[in-house]
């Protein structure tokens, strides 16, 4: 972007400060740290902290001017609106209409970031594509990213989140995407809402703002699409019910942790992939953005060849092979009973010495013992040596696994133990909750300290 001080100031609706007509903005940052020279430094209200203590550090490493809510004494122009959030969105929407690239946009319980990354590279072989980083979905996040897009980009992928009731409404009116993918409906993040009908509503709050002569695209296997479905009277794709759907996965073969073999099918699909991902819920992310990918245009061929090259975001099924050869997944971004137990039947599918190193499942209630006993009683038929990591329930999933089964209290505590245990031929799984930081058991492993 580039564009006058002043402008913004009369697209915002908010006086200029003097001189704003010879002021050049080149980007927005929020995080005063992320400041670059010619941003624009948006004064956001945080949970933590509040981003008008923040003006003049921003100043000090070349902000050109603040949005603010009320003046601030710092040393730099600045525009006052009354709701910093909505006016960042107010300036996204406008530099879109401005820029004139068009919008992907992804959303659902799970899956999004996953899928999102997959659209882009398989977007990527056609055209010059952008997509929001990591799992930055959020009420500031993402229209900041527009707001930082180059010039030349077509297509900008964009994962839409949300924790509560109308967020997507705002995000719809930012993003009003030509093409709005669904991955599943899920009961996560249930804190804000009473029911999954309830989540299901709120994720249909983006249907309203998606072009009339754009693309819905729906996981058939989902039963909420139906739902979705009914909302749009344009142009719908569906995916994952073989016959049904334009696109679903035949002749699956699984390769254990290391992924999955299939047959694209349907009237969009027809050819082979190889997908490098762990597990079924990769490959209902891959149909959904391959799905997406050939109704905008990109060739069979080219979506084949760029399935082979996806790779799994961090720390949610990566594949490393360690100093000592053996082969490590990394799966520590989160852990559930459900989710654990499905890695561990992949597991279970890998060629080599099979070792779990599974963190304590946090956040389940009183009923924690139970589940943690029962995935160490599952993962005994699966594994041949097994790695609780945690506090006293971790301690459960051990001896409810056996002889073979050790508990160890921490992270840094495992990679001791781990270092002497690993040799060549091995693979590994590593699966927690964020909170047991299993994270830095992967990296020193990585590191071979
Ligand atoms: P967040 O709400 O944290 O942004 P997200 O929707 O972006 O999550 P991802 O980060 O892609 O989702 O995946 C998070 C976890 O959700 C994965 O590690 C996996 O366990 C689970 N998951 C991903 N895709 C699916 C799917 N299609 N069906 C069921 N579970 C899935
Ligand atoms: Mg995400």
């Amino acid at each position: 972007m580039r564009v006058s001080l002043a402008t913004i100031a009369q697209w915002l609706g908010c006086p200029a400060p003097e001189g704003a007509e010879t002021l050049w903005v080149e980007g927005v940052a929020f995080d005063s740290r992320q400041v670059r020279p010619q941003d624009l430094f948006v004064a956001a209200p945080g949970e933590k902290t509040d981003g008008h203590l923040f003006v003049s550090e921003a100043a000090s490493r070349g902000a050109v001017a603040a949005l603010v809510a009320r003046p601030v004494d710092a040393p730099l122009p600045q525009l006052v609106v009354s709701d910093t959030v909505s006016a960042l969105q107010a300036l996204a929407s406008r530099l879109r209409q401005e820029a004139g690239f068009q919008v992907a946009a992804v959303t659902g319980s799970v899956g999004k970031t996953t899928t999102k990354s997959m659209l882009a590279a398989l977007l990527a072989r056609r055209f010059r594509v952008a997509q929001t980083q990591g799992s930055r979905n959020s009420q500031l996040g993402l229209p900041a990213e527009m707001c930082n897009l180059n010039q030349d980009v077509e297509w900008f992928v964009a994962e839409a989140g949300m924790s509560r009731k109308g967020e997507l409404t705002r995000l719809g009116e930012v993003l009003r995407p030509q093409a709005l993918l669904y991955t599943r409906i899920a009961p996560v993040h249930l804190e804000f809402f009473p029911s999954v009908e309830a989540i299901a509503e709120a994720k249909a709050e983006l249907i309203p703002f998606l072009d009339p002569q754009g693309v819905l695209v729906l996981n058939a296997t989902d039963p909420y699409q139906e739902s979705f479905s009914s909302r749009f009277s344009g142009r719908k794709l569906s995916y994952g019910l073989p016959g049904k759907s334009d696109v679903w996965a035949d002749q699956l073969a699984s390769r254990g942790l290391l992924g999955t073999s299939f047959t694209l099918a349907g009237p969009l699909g027809g050819f082979a992939v190889d997908l490098p991902l762990p597990g079924l819920h990769q490959v209902e992310n891959f149909l959904g953005a391959a799905c997406l990918a050939r109704a905008l245009g990109v060739p069979v061929e080219e979506l084949a060849a760029a399935a082979g090259k996806l790779r799994a975001q961090p720390h949610r099924g990566e594949v490393h092979r360690l100093p000592s050869g053996a082969l490590l997944v990394d799966d520590s971004y989160n852990a559930s009973p459900v989710a654990v137990a499905r890695m561990l039947e992949l597991l279970a599918q890998t060629p080599g010495r099979r070792v779990a190193v599974l963190g304590e499942m946090l956040e389940l209630g009183p009923q924690a013992p139970d589940f943690h006993r029962e995935v160490g009683a599952k993962a005994r038929g699966l594994c041949h040596r097994l790695f609780a990591v945690g506090g006293e329930n971790a301690r459960v999933l051990a001896e409810a696994f056996g002889t073979e089964g050790t508990y160890v209290a921490s992270a840094e505590e495992a990679e001791e133990v781990l270092q002497n245990e690993l040799r060549e031929g091995d693979v590994v799984l590593i699966k927690g909750s964020r909170g047991i930081g299993l994270d830095r058991l992967v990296a020193a492993l990585l590191a071979g300290r």
